[in-house]
């Protein structure tokens, strides 16, 4: 959390204290003054009612909100945050509403019980359902939430505190998520620099592992590509999933050396299939938007390529839609130098992010992978199956292959084959599985999992 909040409007104490029971946004530029809100808020309930009703303090951080800015402009990520604020107060019974920084908003809600805080973060997540559409153009936006109880007024600077933390932890842990104090577990309430100094470790010491999930192309029955996932063989911990780790990996800069590591030993792993005879698909490696941003990215890579003497046509690059979006220029100089070495590229999570569609016509791209979102309630969600079926559509006419993440159930197969989908991925063909296990299932059965 900053120790400094900006100051955008000046609110003078006088205005913090006239606030209704659907305030309006107020604009806080130091934590102090924000404590110094909720007492007064508290106090001013305090009078009107007996006993003192509990309080949710909720810190709601707006998800890669420099990256709105960064690629749509300031005034884009300003109108933004007025609709942001707008949705906001439609929120009740809620008491005071701050924004605390750039993109940062606390609120203070009342509640009877404790037992109201998952239907509280219900309603403020489903704010964020609907896309934002600022100057004609749709923004689909996550937020970040920490929550703490504050239970009497001598409280309010703990309770603050608490929710910081949740709050840190939860755009530590990937994002898009809700940590209540009370619920931080073990990994998320490890001191954060200890774990960015245990991090560094586990790049150098091979504490890192990948796993693999493969790809069915449905014409054909085939296998056509194996996804690397990596995970973290912590010493104390254990296997520690990417979402639990990646998010610091790219606050810290670490993200650089990780990304080098899963990208050499993927192309380490597929030469050695490729001597053993065994396994001869595509490796897929995911680029985080900070690997793809690093001015040094394309030369690493190539220099990688080099070294373990992979064919390059092996490979397949998945970058996110945000990755793109930050810089036209730079980004079609990049993919066409990669391309060109024949090394595909795949939009992963697509549909989540931005909705402009004119970047597919500038750069060259193999393959677009459904986010598994859509994917998910494809059976009973009309929209998500509009969704679904619009990208697989977009695909055939772009001439490029359409992967549909996250399929876990026959019945969603069954959908996607309708639709005309040409490839899956997900638990119902095989989760992503270690080196040896895929490699037991190829001598089985020639092929991770068979499915009709
Ligand atoms: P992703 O690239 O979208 O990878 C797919 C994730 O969905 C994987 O989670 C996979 O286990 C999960 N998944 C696959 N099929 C299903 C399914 O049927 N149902 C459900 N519920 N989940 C399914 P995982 O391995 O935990 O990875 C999470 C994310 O972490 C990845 O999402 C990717 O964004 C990131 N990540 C993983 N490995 C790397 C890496 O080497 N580098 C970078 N930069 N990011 C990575
Ligand atoms: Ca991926
Ligand atoms: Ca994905």
């Amino acid at each position: 959390m900053k120790a400094v909040w900006r100051l955008l409007h000046l609110a003078t104490a006088t205005t913090l204290g006239t606030l209704r029971s659907t305030p309006k946004v107020t604009r806080i530029h130091h934590r102090l003054e924000l404590q110094d809100a909720i007492r007064k808020t508290m106090r001013r309930h305090h009078r009107t009612t007996s006993p003192l009703p509990l309080r949710i303090l909720l810190l709601l951080d707006i998800d890669r909100f420099r990256q709105v800015n960064f690629s749509l402009g300031y005034t884009y990520g300003d109108l933004l945050l007025q609709q942001i604020a707008g949705r906001l107060q439609t929120l009740s019974p809620c008491d005071l509403i701050v924004q605390t920084g750039d993109d940062e908003f606390g609120l203070l809600m009342r509640a009877d019980g404790k037992d109201q805080l998952s239907p509280i973060i219900q309603r403020v997540q489903n704010l964020f359902h609907m896309p934002f559409n600022v100057m004609e153009q749709m923004c689909y936006i996550n937020v970040s939430i920490g929550s703490s109880f504050i239970e009497s007024s001598a409280s309010i600077e703990q309770s603050l505190h608490q929710a910081d933390q949740a709050l840190l932890a939860a755009k530590h842990t990937g994002k898009n998520k809700h940590v209540a104090y009370n619920s931080l577990n073990k990994l998320t309430s490890v001191n954060h620099i200890q774990m960015e100094t245990e991090l560094r470790q586990a790049i150098l010491e091979n504490e890192l592992i990948l796993y693999y999930q493969p790809r069915l192309e449905l014409s054909t029955g085939n296998i056509i590509c194996l996804e690397a996932l990596v995970r973290w063989n912590h010493p104390r911990l254990g296997l520690i999933a990417p979402n639990d780790f990646i998010p610091l990996a790219e606050e810290s800069g670490l993200i650089l050396p990780l990304g080098e590591w899963v990208l050499r030993e993927a192309c380490l792993q597929k030469v050695r299939w490729l001597e053993a005879g065994i396994l001869n698909y595509q490796i897929a490696v995911n680029i985080s938007p900070c690997q793809f941003q690093d001015e040094h990215f394309s030369d690493k890579a190539i220099h990688i390529i080099e070294k373990t003497g992979i064919d390059p046509s092996y490979l397949e690059f998945e970058i996110t839609e945000s990755s793109i979006m930050q810089n036209m220029e730079t980004t079609v100089a990049v993919l066409d130098k990669l391309c060109k070495m024949g090394i595909s590229i795949s939009i992963d999570d697509f549909g989540i992010g931005y909705s402009s569609l004119n970047y597919l016509k500038h750069f060259p791209i193999h393959c677009l992978k459904i986010d598994r979102s859509f994917v998910k309630n494809i059976q009973s969600n009309k929209d998500d199956l509009a969704i679904t079926n619009a990208i697989i559509h977009l695909g055939h006419a772009l001439n490029v292959q359409v992967v549909a993440e996250g399929v876990e159930e026959l019945s969603q197969l069954a959908i996607l084959k309708e639709t005309t989908c040409t490839t899956i991925q997900g638990y119902l063909l095989s989760p992503p599985v270690s080196v040896f296990d895929i490699e037991q299932s190829f001598n089985q059965y020639n092929r991770p999992v068979m499915i009709s």
